[in-house]
């Protein structure tokens, strides 16, 4: 008998920067946010990007309104991943209670390095004084259970650092792997070992193979290549492009499609909306 099933949505799917532009929109143009719903009440979300907001505003539309619980996991603090938390409507709901998990960063907790951020002068209302029960929770602590989803994590290689994390629900599994630059032996291989028969693998695509090799070494992001180099080592079932670099059109996400799937059929790339269910 099937229990639960749960889906993992897309809410922004974007690299580096939001790409509000015509030619951007049919995969999207809001950064780095999944979620998925535990309940009517809990959810689960990676990375607080710009999409986010549109999370909020989502649960602000129910007719439901009660105690919410969020369970946030930070892969790391570049502006791409944490520009849509002060946009995110249950941050000022009381009733509202927040856990951001993430790793120390320069000798500052999670709670630290978001607190000096969202701060006046860069933004006029302090985290620290925001109407919902925040809670910070620094990543060495995992893997955690939440609700019969088990989280795990594995540091990547990327400037100032950052984290895959593995959703596992019964026998299916989620590896959302942002932000990392292929490259290092010892941590791709950790990765493929994080990932092995994952049901999908949300790999880093930002560059393009001839991008990569002519400009963006070192930039800690990877190719759609690699991607699929990664997903059959690791025997990956689906893998999902992911991190759109921001000059990429809708165009050109099509064909990094095609020409990966000539490799891996088993491909897709992210686009806002899009559900993945586990
Ligand atoms: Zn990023
Ligand atoms: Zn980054």
């Amino acid at each position: 008998m099937k229990g639960t099933e749960y889906k993992l949505r897309f809410w922004g799917v974007r690299g580096t920067v939001p790409t509000p532009h015509a030619d951007k929109l049919r995969y999207g143009g809001n950064t780095v946010c999944l979620s998925a719903a535990l309940t009517e009440d809990e959810y689960l979300i990676l990375d607080c990007g710009s999409g986010l907001r549109l999370l909020g505003n989502a649960l602000a539309e129910r007719k439901t309104k009660g105690p919410r619980r969020f369970h946030i996991f930070l892969s790391h603090y570049h502006f791409d991943h944490v520009e849509g938390l002060p946009f995110f409507q249950p941050l000022y709901d009381p009733q509202s209670t927040i856990a951001l998990h993430g790793f120390q960063s320069g000798g500052r907790s999670v709670k630290e390095v978001l607190e000096r951020l969202i701060t006046p002068p860069y933004f006029p209302v302090n985290l620290a004084g925001v109407p919902a029960m925040m809670q910070y929770v620094n990543t060495d602590g995992l893997p955690l259970p939440y609700g019969d989803i088990r989280v795990s994590c594995l540091p990547l290689r990327h400037p100032n650092g950052s984290l895959s994390y593995r959703l596992e629900h019964g026998d299916r599994r989620i590896v959302f792997a942002t932000d990392h630059e292929h490259g290092d032996e010892a941590t791709d291989k950790a990765l493929i070992r994080f990932s092995e028969g994952a049901d999908y693998l949300i790999y880093d695509a930002t560059y393009i193979p001839g991008e990569y090799e002519s400009l963006r070494r070192g930039w800690g992001h990877s190719t759609w290549y690699a991607a699929v180099r990664t997903a059959r080592a690791a025997g990956v079932k689906t893998l999902v492009l992911f991190h759109h670099h921001p000059d990429h059109t809708d165009q050109d996400l099509e064909e990094i499609l095609r020409v990966a799937r000539e490799e891996l059929p088993a491909t897709e790339i992210a686009r806002e909306g899009m559900e993945l269910p586990f």
